[in-house]
């Protein structure tokens, strides 16, 4: 089987320093906090170009902790696509805010600047652009459609390492939230996320935020929550971050090779890449209308796929109430019925690459 994603392949690369971290970290009494998730925070802030990081248990909680140390609160708007993971929209619900969708460019998978402005009122707070499947939304130009009113809060879970031209995704915005999901560009063994910013303040809120609201042991100055980085996966996190621009590379060459073996092959859409853009290929989703069929034709060769995203967010049961139907976001709604996520991590060999871009070329050459 060529899997869409394999985790275990890495960690077998890098097993021996792997296993060496987590026995300094058992063996340093310091579970949660400390050393080395003020060390990660560090060298993720550098290696973004940007001032702080607060290390989070989630890329949700960095996205629902970002908003509340901005202030959003019930009455404010907050602006994103109904064509991203789940969390992106439900931070906005949980700290009470109304999220105001935007349909996608259906090229680039990504918020549709054309449709913001008309998408800002006076209740609007922030707006959080999605740098959707490692491909990066035009932030300058974004902020240059909202105003400076609006606060531009980046979810980068899916651009580690991404650019637009010089500068880093989740240092372009006011604030960034990372997600350190295992299948992620750069991953944890098990579930952490990091907020990025440059603003002073709002950083002193997110450390209060995120350890039970307190300002120094047992002063409780703000209503926190429990969702701080584990010292094991800040550990891991320090080690991977050092190859993350090889294994990006890795992800390039293999795109590379899609794009070769599969330009103009049946009724194939390759990913669009803005003019400025650095993919870094978190996903690497084509479109096609024949996208079941094909998915079960590759299935039936060994070749494992997914749906990123099956159902818009505007579609899903558990928010039903926003009461918008088929046909509010057309172009979101074509992309959920017609996109495949092909295998992509940095591991996938000469081999497999050609075991999928084969069995994509019999498809469209028998059907
Ligand atoms: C993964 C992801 C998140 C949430 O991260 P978790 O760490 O799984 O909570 C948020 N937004 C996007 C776009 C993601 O892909």
């Amino acid at each position: 089987m060529i899997w869409r994603c394999d985790l275990a392949a890495q960690y077998l690369a890098y097993r021996a320093e792997i296993d060496g971290a987590i026995a300094g970290v058992l063996q340093s009494g310091l579970y949660t906090l400390g050393e080395n998730v003020a060390k990660f925070e560090a060298e993720f802030a550098a290696y973004l170009g940007v001032k702080h990081a607060v290390g989070l248990n989630s890329g949700t909680d960095a996205l629902m902790l970002s908003l509340w140390a901005l202030g959003v609160r019930r009455g404010d708007e907050v602006i994103t696509t109904p064509f991203t993971a789940i969390p992106t929209y439900s931070a906005i619900t949980h700290v009470g805010a109304t999220a105001i969708f935007v349909d996608i460019d259906p090229a680039t998978f990504l918020m549709d600047l054309k449709h913001v402005a008309a998408a800002v009122t006076e209740r609007t707070r922030a707006v959080i652009p999605v740098h959707l499947f490692g491909s990066v939304v035009d932030i300058d130009a974004l902020r240059a459609v909202v105003g400076p009113r609006v606060s531009v809060i980046e979810d980068a879970a899916q651009a580690h390492g991404a650019r637009w031209r010089d500068r880093r995704c989740g240092s372009i915005g006011d604030m960034a939230c990372f997600s350190f999901y295992p299948a992620k560009n750069l991953g944890a063994y098990g579930d952490a996320g990091i907020i990025t910013t440059s603003d002073a303040q709002a950083v002193e809120r997110i450390r209060q935020l995120r350890n039970y609201g307190e300002r120094r042991k047992y002063e409780h100055v703000v209503k926190g929550v429990n969702s701080r980085l584990d010292a094991l996966q800040a550990a891991f996190l320090m080690l991977k971050l050092q190859h993350l621009d090889d294994w990006n590379a890795a992800g390039a060459r293999h795109a590379e090779t899609y794009r070769v073996e599969l330009d103009g092959v049946g009724d194939l859409t390759l990913p669009a890449v803005a003019p400025g853009a650095t993919h870094v290929y978190h996903l690497f989703v084509v479109r096609t209308q024949r996208r079941d069929a094909l998915r079960s034709h590759l299935d039936g060769r060994g070749v494992h796929t997914r749906i990123h995203y099956p159902t818009p967010i505007h579609l899903q049961e558990a928010y039903r109430e926003l009461g918008l139907g088929q046909g509010a976001f057309p172009n979101a709604e074509a992309l959920a019925r017609e996109t495949l996520s092909l295998p992509m991590y940095p591991e996938l060999t000469t081999e497999q690459l050609a075991g999928v871009t084969d069995a994509i070329k019999e498809f469209f050459a028998t059907g």
